[in-house]
């Protein structure tokens, strides 16, 4: 007990009080904090690049761009607080391009990661204009209240990543009398949401639930990435670079032609506007980017190098059962090759060694004198014929 002059307290109390106000203290910390930041980190572009280098191979175009997109998008949010001048800085959703498997969504997760704001992916090819089946496009906005853990303020800052965004392209040029549901009125509906718009979301999703509160989201500041293959762009490319008066040729100089693989980085809006995605959408996504195919060596540096690159992965698996595992030259071109022979990409790696090493792993946590593992192309290759990998993927 501690008294003064007609007041006691006890230590008890004295301990609770104190707790009490170490508490007030580090939540007031935390709002001041946030109300600086916004809660989110802002990492200047070449901080963030290096940051992407460590879990992305190559993309070097698409690293960079990203990173600067997602900077400008949070100095713009830093503007809001003092609107003396009228320069408004315009939001730069972000539009990749680049064949399945070549680290889009990837990009997307691990930026999201550093910048510790919600994020989701959402599936265009799911969503249909409101009345049809399907989804509606504000479920998109769901998973990113979700992910923020039902903080609408902070879904309000978070990032989205919408997938297959080349599904959703109009079919043909003319119009067609039948409705388009998948095309062209999802674009439309899309285009409510990016470009910035107060929307009602229902928190469970989808239509089960038609007594749920909504709750408003304002998309203003929310930095939608969308990403797609869009096969066969390339073409459409080489067309419009071939139909110019000096050939199909790379504009700065005439001389040297350009790749079949390069074409990609000369992509512009009048390619995706020529795929079939409508001038309102693109020009909601002002800043086009492309990931480059995914070659051997790509693939072979996948497989190693990234934080949490496949190899270290098993490595650390097989080190919990005290068994070393290593991989020689051969075996990691052997891996390579097989991703490449049955055009998986990346995603297509792993799947591969899960096939080469699901024997030792059913067999290892049993086996009294587990010895070591080294896995050379006759090993890989004797455990993808024994799996009968090729067939399932010949059939597939
Ligand atoms: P998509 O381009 O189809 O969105 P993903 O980003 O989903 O492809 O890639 C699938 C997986 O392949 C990722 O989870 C990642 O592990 C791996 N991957 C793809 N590209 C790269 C890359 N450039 N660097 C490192 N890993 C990659």
């Amino acid at each position: 007990m501690v008294s003064g002059p007609e007041v006691h307290i006890c230590n008890f109390c004295i301990e609770k009080a104190n707790e009490i106000l170490d508490e007030e203290i580090r939540s007031q910390e935390k709002t001041n904090l946030s109300s600086q930041t916004g809660g989110y980190n802002l990492i200047r572009p070449a901080e963030m690049k290096k940051f992407l280098d460590e879990y992305v191979i190559g993309q070097d175009e698409a690293k960079k761009v990203l990173s600067v997109a997602v900077y400008n998008h949070y100095k713009r949010l830093e503007q809001g607080k003092g609107k003396d001048d009228d320069v408004q800085i315009e939001k730069s959703n972000i539009i990749m391009v680049g064949e399945t498997g070549t680290g889009k969504t990837y990009l997307a997760r691990t930026l999201a990661k550093k910048l510790n704001v919600p994020f989701c992916i959402a599936d265009a090819t799911v969503i249909t204009e409101a009345g049809y089946v399907g989804e509606d496009v504000e479920t998109i906005l769901t998973r990113l209240l979700q992910s923020a853990n039902y903080d609408a303020k902070a879904a309000e800052r978070g990032i989205v990543y919408i997938d297959e965004i080349d599904k959703i392209a109009r079919k043909g040029d003319n119009a067609s009398i039948t409705r388009d549901v998948s095309g062209e009125g999802v674009q439309q509906a899309l285009l409510k949401l990016l470009e910035g718009s107060i929307v009602n979301v229902p928190p469970q999703g989808g239509r089960k639930h038609p007594e749920q509160k909504m709750v408003s989201i304002n998309t203003e500041n929310i930095l939608f990435i969308c990403g797609g293959a869009f096969d066969g762009i390339s073409r459409m490319i080489a067309n419009r670079l071939n139909a110019r008066p000096i050939g199909f040729s790379n504009a700065g100089n005439p001389e040297e032609e350009v790749q079949k693989d390069e074409l990609l980085s000369f992509i512009t809006s009048t390619d995706l506007r020529s795929f079939g995605l409508i001038p309102e959408l693109i020009g909601r996504l002002p800043v086009i980017s492309y990931l480059n195919p995914l070659d051997a060596e790509a693939l072979k540096r996948i497989l190693t190098e990234p934080r949490n690159a496949l190899v270290k992965q098993y490595q650390k698996l097989f080190k919990m059962e005290g068994v070393e595992l290593e991989f020689t030259e051969s075996g990691l071109d052997f891996i390579v090759e097989k991703a490449i022979e049955f055009q998986l990409g990346a995603r297509g790696l792993r799947s591969i060694c899960e096939t080469i090493l699901t024997d030792s792993m059913f067999e290892i946590p049993t086996q009294a004198d587990a010895f070591n593992l080294t896995v050379d192309k006759a090993f890989a290759e004797a455990r993808i014929n024994k799996s009968k990998f090729s067939k399932r993927m010949m059939a597939a």
